[in-house]
């Protein structure tokens, strides 16, 4: 596989999903062998469960918040962190990821808008209460954390479903996919929201499209000129030229 040119492109936007934090182990508490179904992770992500249930799903959200905080960043995330320490300073990479566990950062990447939220912070669920978003890695198993300035229930800062994405990342999602003629969706279908719409987002602004995902396309993801199947953490490193690897020499900045 060639990789990418990367030194042709100044507005680079990388959106990742879940394949990409695949290989961390942030999935193996999913599926058929997993401690939950797909049934139940979605019912535990529902903003309707959490008014009802709030204790159900801070058990849940606590484990996601330990499984991720145990896990570490793979290649795919290395790969990512490298690149944006590599750029021009008249390049910008915008990473956009669907992912909440907080593994874009932790490998060092800085300009990271987390779409979804992050598992690793708590916020008040009083939309009216001055209260901010925190860092918080505490596990809440017996009782619903209060916020310790209005008294209501502490929640996930992540976005349930039900929920309209914060208007301040989408806002910066958009800036960021307006000025892109690099686009890589990677470790997400390409099909769905809101991949889908960033692609075209991206092809309206003249950008060069790739798709890196382990699973096929049913019906084909024509707004992409490039799909490569295969696992994140194997091809990123190789499309955007960087081996991932930790212990790498540094690489030396390119030149115009
Ligand atoms: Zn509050």
């Amino acid at each position: 596989m060639e990789s990418i040119d990367i030194g042709k492109y100044r507005g680079i936007v990388v959106l990742t999903g879940a394949g990409v934090s695949a290989a961390s182990g942030i999935r193996t508490f999913r599926g058929k062998d997993g401690l939950w179904n797909d049934a139940t992770i979605a019912r535990l992500s529902d903003i309707g469960t959490f008014r009802t249930e709030p204790l159900e799903v801070w058990k849940f959200w606590s484990a996601a918040r330990a499984i991720s905080a145990a896990a570490g960043p793979n290649a795919a995330h290395r790969a990512l962190a490298a690149l944006e320490k590599r750029l021009r300073p008249d390049q910008r990479l915008t990473l956009i990821t669907q992912n909440v566990d907080g593994l874009h950062r932790r490998a060092g990447s800085a300009n990271v808008i987390e779409y979804h939220g992050s598992v690793h912070r708590s916020r008040c669920s009083n939309g009216r209460c001055g209260l901010e978003s925190f860092a918080d890695s505490a596990v809440y198993e017996t009782e619903v954390p209060a916020c310790p300035l209005c008294g209501s229930p502490l929640r996930p800062d992540i976005v349930f479903f039900g929920e309209m994405i914060p208007p301040d990342l989408e806002r910066a999602a958009r800036a960021a996919l307006d000025a892109c003629d690099l686009f890589i969706a990677a470790g997400t279908s390409g099909t769905v929201h809101p991949a889908n719409g960033f692609v075209r987002h991206a092809r309206d602004a003249g950008a060069r499209t790739v798709l890196v995902n382990l699973e096929e396309l049913e019906d084909g993801s024509p707004q992409f000129m490039e799909i490569h199947r295969g696992k994140a953490e194997e091809l990123l490193p190789l499309l955007l030229g960087a081996s991932g690897q930790e212990g790498r020499p540094p690489t030396s900045p390119r030149r115009p």
